[in-house]
């Protein structure tokens, strides 16, 4: 196999349920464009996990007297469930509170420690006087002294999107019992960016040919503006990654560093599953790989400046600790392709205020493929877009079933009643049929250029205008009627059709699997498209975790024009899609804002 493609996709934290917005931002991009490549042949890891250890998890486990470990698997199990139920193909979903995990990230730290990257200062922490410890920066919440945000975290502005010195907070207050906290000397680990800077500039100035303007704008403009300062990277908190040196008890590492970590360490864990130990190096140090980072926009400093700077920190030295040979340095992220935002009827996606549609509780009502077709023809790619269930509901009309599903049933269906459930001899071809088959056939390069730019909504319309195109067609030839009086030209437009819709099937599999898939038995294929999912348990010395696998065994699908072959024998079809009443636009609509989350 050749051109190892990594396609790393954020890490969700467990202490929420997914919604759309978080499907559309980074999760179903990133499995549409596995599937394209695993279909192109290439060699694809696809990986990610639950991210355990963020304080948004302690903050929930505090609030619902449980521990951060109940409350992290709680929501690892529902992502597990989703993940299948949605079809997204990690070839692992693992999660951060694993021993592999911890022993990566350990090596990445004492990696950057060995080469010269991180340095200690004593800095001021937020100190609880009512408690008598210090608090994470998400316990503590106040004004943006940016940008006047009256929700901010401590750390973060979820509003303005930057990166808040705490002392300059506004108006703190403790988020478990709205204590005024005070500024405390501690002494942590910081890693050096300054040093880094030189580095992570000329990296970002190779990418700026084909990186996402929004991405690479801000990251470039954050060096040429203030420079890259020194961040911590430790934490005084019990719930994360030991750091691992003598006399630093009662000290993690920060979640910003060890989670996008995870990174590396999934692609560990996964050749260690499939047993070969080794395998990570190749997505990771050979240089003809490339790793593709789907993110959503509040993402982007940790992808585009921090996860590159470790990378390029660590040097050889993580093999070395690693004892894996020969030490290499590490593969810097190829692209960045970030999401904007997806608002709802208008409005902000919130979780608090029930403002959204949740992933699994959308899939209890319809099938999967509509969702992945309304989130790709509406992903923020460029701009923020909103989900407007009246949209969703023609589009699944109008489009899926009328221009797509219907065209395959139709065909299919009239094929198997009047060609004893084969496809038809077609004869000689006219110039109009092969002008079709012409057009449809170069969707392999139009489409199939447009999702390698990871331009996934551009992909999608151009195919579905090839589906367009066949309706045309079968408009002019009609074999409804011909059959009645030229029963061969009829079975020259079908079996055109047929062949069409059998390439179109391939097109449209990598945002379509399901409903691809049952196409594909349709016409009477034997081997899928794809493989299969699955989930298993494993075991080390912090517990037992579940992870989610990807199993390529079987898959039979190539980007390439059907060579549907006439006699081929046919199954009996059935329909693709449901049509939508429109009464579910006001039942949708109802639940918004009132339905509790689980
Ligand atoms: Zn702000």
């Amino acid at each position: 196999m050749s051109e190892p493609i990594l396609v790393a996709v954020a890490w969700p934290y467990a202490n929420a349920e997914i919604h759309v917005g978080n499907l559309t931002g980074a999760y179903l991009p990133a499995d549409i464009f596995a599937r394209y490549q695993r279909l192109m042949g290439r060699q694809v890891l696809m990986v990610s996990g639950s991210d355990a250890h963020g304080t948004p998890i302690t903050v929930r486990a505090d609030a619902e007297n449980s521990t951060p470990l109940e409350v992290y698997k709680r929501f690892h199990e529902g992502f597990l469930d989703l993940f299948q139920k949605l079809g997204l193909t990690y070839d692992l979903f693992t999660s951060t509170h694993t021993e592999n995990h911890f022993n990566v990230s350990q090596n990445i730290f004492l990696a950057l420690k060995d080469n010269g990257f991180l340095y200690t200062a004593s800095e001021l922490q937020w100190y609880a006087p009512s408690q008598g410890r210090f608090l994470p920066d998400r316990y503590v919440e106040g004004t943006c002294y940016i940008c006047g945000f009256t929700n901010a975290r401590s750390d973060q502005c979820d509003n303005c999107g930057n990166l808040l010195d705490p002392a300059k907070l506004i108006e703190p207050h403790s988020r478990i019992d709205n204590s005024t906290p005070e500024l405390r000397e501690t002494e942590h680990f910081y890693l050096d960016l300054g040093k880094l800077q030189p580095e992570v500039e000329a990296f970002l100035r190779s990418r700026i040919d084909y990186w996402r303007s929004n991405v690479l704008r801000p990251s470039l403009g954050q060096i040429e503006g203030e420079g890259l300062r020194g961040r911590p990277i430790t934490r005084d908190l019990d719930w994360g990654i030991p750091v691992p040196l003598e006399g630093w008890k009662g000290k993690c590492l920060y979640v910003w560093f060890e989670a996008v970590i995870g990174y590396l360490s999934a692609s560990v864990e996964w050749g260690k599953i499939t047993g070969d130990p080794e395998a990570w190096r190749e997505w990771w140090h050979d240089l003809a790989s490339r790793s593709y980072y789907f993110i959503g926009k509040d993402n982007i400093p940790f992808h585009a400046i921090i996860w590159p700077a470790e990378l390029i920190g660590v040097g050889t030295r993580f093999d070395e600790l690693m004892e894996s040979a020969p030490p290499a340095e590490m593969v810097l992220p190829y692209d960045v392709p970030a999401n904007e935002f997806m608002n709802m009827e208008g409005k902000k996606i919130s979780g608090s205020r029930n403002w959204g549609v949740w992933g699994r509780d959308f899939l209890e009502r319809y099938d999967p493929d509509p969702l992945r077709y309304y989130l790709t023809v509406n992903m923020p790619e460029s701009k923020d877009t909103d989900w407007d269930w009246e949209d969703f509901l023609r589009r699944n009309n109008d489009e899926l079933v009328a221009t797509w599903g219907n065209l395959a049933n139709r065909v299919l269906a009239f094929t198997y009643k009047n060609w004893d459930g084969r496809v038809p001899d077609p004869g000689e071809l006219t110039a109009q049929d092969k002008e079709l088959l012409a057009m449809v056939e170069g969707g392999f390069e139009t489409v199939g250029r447009e999702l390698e730019a990871v331009h996934l909504r551009a992909a999608l319309g151009e195919a579905m205008r090839l589906a367009t195109e066949v309706n045309r067609y079968l408009d002019q030839t009609a074999p409804w009627l011909a059959i009645k009086t030229d029963r061969a030209a009829a079975s020259r437009s079908v079996y055109t059709a047929l062949k069409a819709i059998d390439s179109l099937k391939v097109l449209l599999a990598p945002f379509l699997p399901f409903t691809s898939e049952r196409l594909h038995t349709f016409f009477g294929y034997n081997e899928p498209l794809f493989g299969t999912q699955g989930l298993e348990t494993r075991q080390d010395e912090l517990g037992e975790h579940t992870v989610l696998r990807y199993y390529p065994d079987g898959a039979s699908g190539r980007w390439e024009p059907s060579t549907l072959e006439p006699g081929r024998e046919l199954r009996q079809p059935g329909p693709l899609f449901k049509k939508l009443d429109i009464s579910i636009v006001e039942a949708e609509r109802g639940r918004m804002g009132t339905v509790a989350v689980k």
